[in-house]
């Protein structure tokens, strides 16, 4: 399982939270409930000194005066049951009708002492005082005063709850307040994974670092410096396919005029069939050639490397069409050109364009058989579109997504094609946001390429 810094940092606290949290609340109780146990003996005191006040020497026998009024004043409350007694030095009771545990150790005259005791099964607090008295059977006698602990241990409970309970409350805010604060500071993380999501895979260009927290700061300059590197790396790779492609051209070319040449001069049938099939090898690499060197290009676009301006695809097409009509004328195909009322203008990168127009032009001349019409479409309806449509063949709806892929042709497809034609013109409308979409000619057997601008591309404060 993935590590989560937002678990780690939660399981990391809780124990030592919680730890503190238990400490204070017990450290917070033991202090109160001494302060309130003090009170209690304190009143406990209190009415044995009332005892002690009312304690008289009648004929030589201690006497209690203690009507039932004044008993009911020194009980405290009506849970707690309340017992006295007054007994001599050695233990033997005096007054009262109960015997509670005596003292084991000697009191000191005037100094009350209050302890906890059993009586029976319950718990009791018992306070004693030594009173200087002469009667008969002794000097001194030792009031005792006790009571059951019933309300002390309710106000204990309370207490309890009342510092606990909130301590609580707070501790959980507080991890609230973690995982709010967590979630904020991953916010960074989060822009950046989202940065790096949205790009596609031609994308190499930095992330940026101006908004980065500190502590992210070194990854996000390690991401760049292995980005720069991807960068010079494919540029290189770039550079070769475009040198190679490039060198193979002349040799190609000076091949192309020999066969040529070959084609018309020789006489033996056979050789003259050799030299024919010499030329056609030599017309695919040519093309393949040029089309390397054009997908090349395409991807140093992407690399930002060639600049876009604003252009009138109507301008490209009209080339275009004008460079191909020989090619159309040579195989008795009509090559219709209808260009948009509203100039066509697209932030785009010329050659790349201009590629695209051609390879779709080109398929559509090569892909139609003599006598059939290929027709190239601008128009401007708020966004610029390029249709072209020819009345050949077409392509079987499940070869449609296929033919975009790199050096794929559909299976038994003629001429002198390299399969890399199609993956260009993709490339150019990934470029410059385009959507292609392939159909059958609605009139008839053919092909419609649709290309869709943006209805944004047209201008430069539009686009990115
Ligand atoms: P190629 O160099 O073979 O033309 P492309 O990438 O341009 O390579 O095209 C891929 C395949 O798509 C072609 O081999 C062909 O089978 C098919 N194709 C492209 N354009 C057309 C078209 N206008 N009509 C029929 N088939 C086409």
């Amino acid at each position: 399982m993935r590590v989560s810094i937002r678990r780690q940092l939660i399981t990391l606290f809780m124990p030592f939270v919680f730890g503190l949290w238990i400490a204070t609340a017990v450290v917070s109780f033991w202090l109160v409930s001494s302060f309130a146990g003090d009170s209690f003996d304190r009143d406990l005191i209190s009415s044995a000194d009332s005892i002690v006040g009312r304690l008289r020497v009648q004929n030589g026998k201690v006497t209690l005066d203690l009507p039932p009024a004044a008993l009911a004043i020194l009980k405290h409350n009506e849970s707690d049951k309340f017992y006295y007694n007054v007994i001599s030095l050695d233990g033997k009771r005096l007054i009262g009708d109960i015997d509670l545990p005596s003292p084991h150790a000697p009191l000191q005259a005037d100094a009350p002492r209050v302890k906890t005791a059993k009586l029976g099964e319950k718990e009791i607090r018992i306070a004693k005082i030594r009173v200087g008295l002469k009667y008969d059977d002794g000097e001194d006698v030792i009031v005792q005063v006790a009571e059951t602990t019933n309300v002390r241990k309710r106000f204990q409970e309370k207490m309890l709850l009342s510092i606990a309970l909130p301590q609580l409350l707070v501790i959980l805010l507080g991890l609230l307040a973690v995982w709010y604060g967590i979630t904020k500071i991953l916010t960074p993380l989060r822009l950046l994974q989202s940065q790096i999501a949205s790009r596609s895979q031609s994308d190499l260009s930095a992330v940026h670092e101006s908004d980065v927290a500190e502590e992210i700061y070194p990854l996000v300059q390690e991401i760049n410096k292995l980005l720069a590197r991807l960068r010079e790396e494919l540029k290189a790779h770039q550079r070769f396919i475009a040198n190679a492609a490039h060198q193979l051209r002349t040799p190609l070319a000076g091949l192309k005029t020999y066969s040529s040449i070959g084609c018309d001069m020789t006489e033996t049938k056979d050789l003259q069939h050799i030299v024919k099939e010499l030329d056609t090898g030599i017309d695919r690499a040519s093309r393949m050639v040029s089309q390397l060197l054009a997908l090349a290009r395409t991807d140093a676009s992407e690399q930002g490397v060639n600049a876009k301006t604003q252009v009138d695809l109507n301008f490209i097409v009209s080339d275009v069409t004008a460079e191909l009509v020989e090619q159309a004328v040579l195989k008795d195909l009509e090559l219709v050109y209808e260009q948009s009322q509203e100039p066509a203008f697209i932030y785009g990168e010329q050659t790349g364009l201009r590629h695209m127009v051609t390879n779709l032009v080109e398929n559509a001349l090569m892909y139609t058989p003599h006598g059939g019409k290929v027709k190239v479409q601008v128009k401007n309806n708020g966004g610029v579109v390029l249709r072209v449509s020819d009345t050949g063949g077409g392509i079987p709806e499940e070869e449609r997504v296929k033919i975009f892929e790199r050096f794929y042709r559909v299976d038994g497809t003629a001429g002198s094609g390299s399969g890399l034609g199609l993956s260009i013109v993709k490339e150019v409308a990934n470029f410059h946001s385009a959507k292609i979409a392939v159909e059958e000619l609605p009139t008839g057997p053919g092909t419609l390429f649709i290309v869709e601008f943006p209805k944004n591309n047209n201008s430069k404060n539009t686009v990115n």
